[in-house]
């Protein structure tokens, strides 16, 4: 059944929606949000009537505010076991800053193993998983962080390395950043301490914004390199854990100088990762990867044999109604 399971992923691009809970302190007496079962969510617009104040999209999943971490992680497991057999994985967390896409990927600031994010999970999984085979197979776990902010290529486990990096393409090594440190894992301690000093290091960023973090892509790579023991035959894998950018828009009128700059940077990032994926999606010939730095990175993770897969991110406030819409609307493009 897990063989089933894998085959249809294969080559596949799902989209699963969360929808946050209200937080602490907010009035959660107006939401605009009903999830209907588990493929389908509902969205009711207060100022229309009829046919028109009610919208449905539809989902491979959707998670509502009470589903946990175990359960949002539980449907990624399949992908995580195929980069052991050599696929290339790509997840994202898309939406809105706020709509807990950090919390998605890494968990809330004080984690525990309840808490705990997709990023841990899908690491503990292979560590796990390649233990499982290892009379049979004999692997090696290396990660990269990066950071891309205004569509420059940072490294989050350099520190005080400002410099910007090259993607480059070779025929061997496929599409990789070279100069960036890549660090070799052999437990989810070694994972922890990795990537909180990612952590660390994108705080310290190099321009003075406050909440840099929803203004720049991160992306967690890890690399696996396995051989099987008795005919040395070699698979490579590679998964990306990609903790997007806000997607809000910003008011051009509102905005100036460097944080119109960095807007602009988002929104054409985001917008060329959706007409990648969605020229994917639709089996296009031309997939336009050169149209930004993270589409580049993660070339050869989207699309061919690639398996991806996208958290949409909404928040259940009625305030929020016009981005949740686009961002339904982004994800409706990109299934
Ligand atoms: P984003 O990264 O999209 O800006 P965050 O992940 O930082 O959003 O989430 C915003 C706030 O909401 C944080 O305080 C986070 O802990 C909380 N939060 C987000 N999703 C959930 C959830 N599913 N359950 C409980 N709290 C959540
Ligand atoms: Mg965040």
């Amino acid at each position: 059944k897990l063989y089933n399971q894998i085959q249809d992923l294969k080559g596949s691009i799902r989209v699963y929606c969360r929808v946050r809970p209200f937080l602490p302190g907010q009035r959660s007496n107006i939401s605009i949000l009903s999830r209907m079962d588990d493929q389908h969510i509902t969205i009711f617009s207060p100022l229309k009537t009829g046919k028109d104040a009610r919208r449905i999209f539809t989902f491979n999943k959707v998670f509502g505010p009470s589903a946990s971490q175990e359960e949002v992680f539980s449907d990624t497991r399949p992908l995580i076991r195929s980069v052991l057999d050599g696929y290339n994985v790509c997840i994202f967390a898309y939406g809105q800053t706020g709509s807990g896409k950090t919390y998605t990927m890494s968990g809330p600031k004080e984690v525990n193993e309840k808490t705990i994010g997709v990023n841990y999970r899908a690491l503990n999984d292979l560590f796990y998983l390649s233990d499982q085979r290892k009379d049979t197979f004999c692997y090696e776990i290396s990660v990269q962080m990066l950071e891309i902010y205004n569509e420059q290529v940072r490294d989050l486990l350099n520190e005080g390395l400002n410099r910007r990096l090259e993607i480059r393409n070779s025929s061997n090594k496929g599409l990789s950043v070279p100069d960036a440190n890549l660090v070799p894992v052999r437990s989810t301690e070694d994972v922890i301490e990795v990537m909180n000093l990612g952590i660390k290091n994108r705080a310290v960023s190099c321009t003075a914004i406050n909440d840099h973090s929803s203004r720049s892509h991160s992306c967690l790579t890890v690399h696996v390199q396995g051989k099987e023991l008795t005919s040395g035959n070699a698979v490579r894998g590679c998964m990306h854990l990609v903790d997007l950018a806000g997607s809000e828009r910003v008011d051009k009128s509102e905005v100036k100088g460097e944080r119109l700059k960095e807007a602009q940077h988002i929104n054409r990032s985001l917008s060329a990762l959706g007409d990648v994926i969605a020229s994917l999606a639709q089996k296009n010939s031309h997939v336009p990867y050169r149209n930004s730095k993270l589409t580049q990175l993660l070339q050869d993770s989207l699309g061919g044999q690639a398996k991806t897969l996208m958290f949409v991110h909404i928040s259940p406030e009625a305030d929020a109604l016009g981005e949740t819409l686009s961002t339904l609307k982004f994800a409706e493009r990109v299934s």
